[in-house]
């Protein structure tokens, strides 16, 4: 039998903080237990937030941390091709369609909708509004003209003939969802509508990107913040329709700032560097995320 795979897949764009520590040990305990291959790759296709510089310092932190990985380090940005092979067959499957709208447009079309229906428009699981489907009905020819006009446009999914096409899907979950789900979950994803496959301003969307590359890199166990819970759904909707084996997955609990929320990369105090500033040792981390013993 392979061995099994797992991987730690950070973004760029600020300092690792004790959240990431706690994903990175909980994966490479994971692979050493199982005898398996721990992997790291580094998540940077938002080429607005990403940034070179912290490629190194994550590393650096993840030895610091003495977390090992196996080399070279997979980077999203020089894979890109990849997504878009994977987008084209979406695109195949008439499971996609342009939206040229802005930021702006979208949240006037959902005030609009909310002001006329009198209640509040439906939210995805993150807390955004659902996409109003602007754009979802226009003409072939006319997008088509829009686009080679130079027209900025993202690519979204057709969710609910994605959906008809796949049919009820689910995932092993090993950790535990936030109202607790465990076991065998089946995933919801048309509660996320429309969601985005290739941003306006990156060439591919985080929920493409992981899949392909889960895929490309042979992991067979996904362990990650709980907050990435409810994203399960769409991974594995994009699994199927791409026809890519599932892994299985291990949501952890997330580690809360004083202030009982979610650690963020931009508050500086929580960071690793910051805390081996002050003189903590890579010890001291695996205690503050509650792993000693
Ligand atoms: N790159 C994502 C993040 O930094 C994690 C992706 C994943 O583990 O699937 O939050």
């Amino acid at each position: 039998m392979s061995r099994p795979v797992f991987r730690f897949a950070p973004s760029p764009n600020g300092d690792l903080h004790l959240g990431h520590a706690l994903s990175a040990m909980l994966n490479a305990e994971a692979a050493r237990t199982a005898g398996g291959r721990m992997l790291v790759r580094i998540e940077d296709i938002d080429l607005d937030r990403a940034r070179p510089a912290f490629v190194q310092r994550i590393l650096d932190d993840l030895d610091w941390l003495g977390i090992d990985y196996e080399r070279p380090v997979r980077r999203q940005s020089e894979h890109l091709a990849d997504y878009r092979a994977a987008l084209d067959r979406l695109a195949g499957m008439g499971l996609t369609y342009p939206a040229f709208a802005s930021r702006a447009e979208i949240r006037a079309a959902v005030a609009s909708r909310e002001a006329e229906d009198g209640r509040a428009w439906p939210r995805d699981p993150d807390g955004a509004p659902i996409y109003p489907g602007l754009d979802r009905d226009l003409p072939v020819e006319t997008a088509a003209t829009r686009i080679a006009a130079g027209e900025p446009h993202a690519i979204r999914l057709r969710m609910d003939a994605a959906v008809e096409r796949t049919g009820p899907l689910s995932w092993t979950e090993e950790g535990e969802g936030p109202a607790g789900e465990t076991g065998l979950v089946r995933g919801d994803p048309a509660a996320w509508g429309d969601v985005v496959l290739f941003r306006k301003d990156a060439p591919a969307s985080y929920h493409l990107a992981v899949v392909v590359d889960d895929a490309a890199q042979g992991v067979s166990h996904v362990i990650r913040g709980r907050d990435l819970f409810h994203a399960t759904a769409v991974h594995r909707l994009l699994q199927s329709l791409l026809d890519l084996p599932a892994p299985v997955y291990r949501h952890h609990r997330l580690i809360l700032g004083p202030d009982g929320r979610k650690l963020s990369k931009s508050v500086a105090s929580t960071s690793l560097r910051a805390l081996r500033a002050e003189g903590a040792t890579a010890e001291d981390i695996r205690r503050l995320v509650g792993l000693s013993g």
